[in-house]
């Protein structure tokens, strides 16, 4: 992990402030990074980062990959879909 924390409160979009504000509830860290930053997801292998950005052409479909993304956690061993 790098760069320090961000609160969901940051993001400039209500949309995925909402996605992030959820996620951070459920122990997702969120790290400076990137173009904006980054989810940690909480599980114990970690297995699954996803790039957060700062200023999305649009706010509702980027909220909604966020979620979909997040919902595939935890990826079993194995799965190349799994953050390195
Ligand atoms: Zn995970």
């Amino acid at each position: 992990m790098v760069g320090r924390e961000l609160s969901a409160a940051d993001h400039p979009k209500k949309e995925v402030r909402a996605v992030l504000d959820r996620l951070v509830a459920q122990g997702w860290k969120l790290c400076k990074e990137g173009h904006w930053g980054r989810l940690y997801c909480p599980c114990e292998g970690r297995c699954l980062t996803i790039p957060v950005p700062g200023t999305p052409q649009n706010a509702g479909r980027a909220a909604r990959k966020i979620a979909a993304r997040a919902a595939l956690c935890p990826l079993p061993d194995g799965d190349p879909r799994r953050a390195p």
